[in-house]
């Protein structure tokens, strides 16, 4: 096999007249944390759930770890690690004792305990899972993902729901991950994730790729920086590719003083918004929560 743990050609899926994949071309290397990003109903969680052989494409070409994931088995299924959008969270077994009933499945399986603790819930080990909370159950969620030891992980929106600091336990579970060599392909609604976590981004919308980058290579197609200020009590913007030539100007006809003089340079989420066709904006400030996310419950 080549360097490619994924390959994927005009992959497509219509679910009766709902094209949700529309000719998908992409390629994922070994070793790589690629994170798929696009708005609700993009195609996201169907792209992923054809890698993992949980559902029947319509037309195209896949491979994952060299094989049509359509025809996955029992030893495909030991290679990869996965975690779904939605869990049921009921169980009859606690924390421990679900990682240990997983991890007998696997030839080579990771230590339990360390799990555990790499995911933060060695308190909450002897829990079922329906008493933990939201964030701690994905963190269980994540454990089942990767106690197999597995050589590809797909996590589809793996932090949904987490608070701050879960997300940075989990962007250093990630982290720990690729170090031995993984592959992760992620799904997120949040830029800031992807842009910590991820090596590529591919932006899909409508079915289809609208860019595959990396995170600074992105954030090199905004265009403009934008300059506001206050003149004569009132707010003035500008938007310009040359901001220093243009500063120069305007401290020049203002004896070098501009009231409340700030300079923004557009964020990935602009850029994002731009390519999803939800641009146009350079009003908002980068918190790195995507829009789309007060409709994820109701998703
Ligand atoms: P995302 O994960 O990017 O939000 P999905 O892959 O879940 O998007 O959905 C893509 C499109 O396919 C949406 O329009 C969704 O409503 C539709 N869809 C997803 N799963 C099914 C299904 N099982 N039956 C019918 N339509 C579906
Ligand atoms: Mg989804």
């Amino acid at each position: 096999m080549n360097d490619a743990a994924i390959s994927v050609s005009g992959l497509r899926k219509t679910y009766g007249e709902v094209h949700a994949v529309d000719g998908l071309d992409l390629e994922i290397r070994r070793g790589e944390v690629f994170a798929l990003l696009g708005p609700n109903g993009a195609g996201k969680s169907t792209t992923v759930e054809i890698l993992e052989g949980f559902r029947k494409r319509t037309a195209g070409e896949v491979e994952v770890l060299g094989q049509d994931p359509q025809r996955a088995d029992r030893r495909f299924r030991e290679r990869i690690g996965v975690m779904l959008q939605n869990t049921s969270g009921r169980s009859f077994l606690t924390a421990r004792e679900s990682l240990h009933h997983a991890a007998k499945l696997y030839p080579r399986p990771r230590d339990v305990d360390e799990t555990l603790a790499a995911v933060g819930l060695e308190e909450k080990a002897n829990v079922k899972p329906q008493l933990l909370s939201g964030g701690q159950r994905r963190r269980l969620d994540v454990a089942l993902a990767v106690i197999g030891r597995p050589e590809l992980i797909f996590l589809d929106e793996p932090t949904t729901g987490f608070d701050p600091e879960a997300r940075r336990q989990f962007w250093r579970l990630i982290e720990s991950l690729t170090e031995g060599g993984t592959t992760i392909v992620l799904t997120t609604h949040y830029l800031d994730e992807a842009d910590y976590l991820a090596h590529r981004i591919g932006i899909i919308a409508r079915g289809s790729l609208v860019a595959l980058d990396t995170p600074a290579g992105l954030r090199a197609r905004a265009k403009a920086a934008h300059v506001t200020w206050l003149e004569g009590g009132e707010a003035r913007e500008h938007a310009t590719s040359e901001p220093s030539a243009f500063l120069r100007d305007l401290l020049a006809r203002h004896d070098g003083e501009v009231e409340r003089l700030e300079v923004r340079h557009p964020s990935l989420e602009d850029v994002y918004l731009d390519l999803v066709g939800l641009g146009g904006v350079a009003t908002s400030e980068s918190t790195g929560a995507a829009p789309a996310d007060a409709e994820e419950a109701t998703a």
